[in-house]
């Protein structure tokens, strides 16, 4: 897969899975465009792989919007920021539950209307993915508002794999098991709660961001030019326990 000439916007650039995107990205020739909320996180990057930066709170819907239409133009994107918070059904507050729906639903909503707009007045197609998670599939205990938002997000993944498809815009989703970033040492820091899910994935282990950022490359570039309106899971074989 060569990226050379291509530019990818890849959100949530600063840590974990998408600052590995972005690296892969860059190795692969592609121009990134790096948005996310800590500038720091940002100015490392720009270091590393020369990317053009954007610093936004994505659960801001208007802010989110004014980001999306300055990193246009761009020939992919990719939605990757995420957030995530340890609360049952019983305890999750409305305000946990809107801000993870503002950030890991309604800003790929945004950030993909910008997009596929800009790509449809040029005549041009493109592709998306959505990073979503396992947790759009299971009813993981304590992660009510999470698995909500992902569910969400996989469902609007296919509305636009429809919608979009027709204008030669592909758009998928991957669905990673636990992948071993800050946001995943946050949530599975308990061996018990590590243990039991380790012991629900045939592979053994959990994933490295370089393995998911690859399936992401991959949904992206010519070669799955078929592919379209899939939820991927990269899970070592968790869902087919
Ligand atoms: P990290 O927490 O390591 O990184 C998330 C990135 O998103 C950070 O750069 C973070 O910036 C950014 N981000 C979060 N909230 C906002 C916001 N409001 N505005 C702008 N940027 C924001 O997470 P991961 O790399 O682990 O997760 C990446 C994606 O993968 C997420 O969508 C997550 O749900 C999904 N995923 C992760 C799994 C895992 O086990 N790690 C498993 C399955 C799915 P900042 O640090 O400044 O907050």
């Amino acid at each position: 897969m060569d990226f050379t000439g291509k530019t990818i916007l890849v959100t949530g650039a600063g840590k974990g899975i998408g600052r590995a995107i972005a690296k892969l990205a860059a190795a692969r020739g592609a121009s990134v465009v790096a948005m996310t909320r800590t500038a720091a996180d940002l100015e490392s990057l720009e270091a590393e792989i020369g990317c053009r930066s954007i610093v936004v709170d994505l659960s801001d819907a208007a802010a989110t919007r004014a980001a999306a239409r300055e990193a246009m133009p761009v020939d992919y994107l990719v939605n990757n920021a995420g957030t995530t918070a340890l609360d049952s059904v019983l305890d999750v507050s409305a305000e946990t539950f809107d801000l993870l729906y503002a950030v890991n639903t309604r800003a790929p909503l945004i950030l993909a209307q910008e997009y596929a707009k800009d790509r449809i007045a040029k005549g041009l197609g493109g592709a998306i993915v959505n990073v979503s998670s396992i947790s759009s599939f299971i009813g993981f205990a304590d992660h009510a508002a999470y698995c909500a938002s992902k569910g969400a997000l996989d469902a609007m993944t296919r509305v636009m794999a429809n919608e979009l498809g027709r204008k030669g815009i592909r758009v998928n989703a991957v669905n990673p098991t636990v992948t071993l970033t800050p946001m995943a040492v946050k949530a599975w820091s308990d061996p018990d709660k590590a243990g039991g899910m380790l012991s629900r994935i045939p592979l053994g282990r959990f994933a490295e961001p370089d393995e998911v950022a690859e399936v992401i490359l991959y949904l992206l570039g010519d070669g799955a030019a078929m592919v379209n309106g899939v939820t991927m899971p990269v899970d070592g074989g968790f869902m087919s326990d």
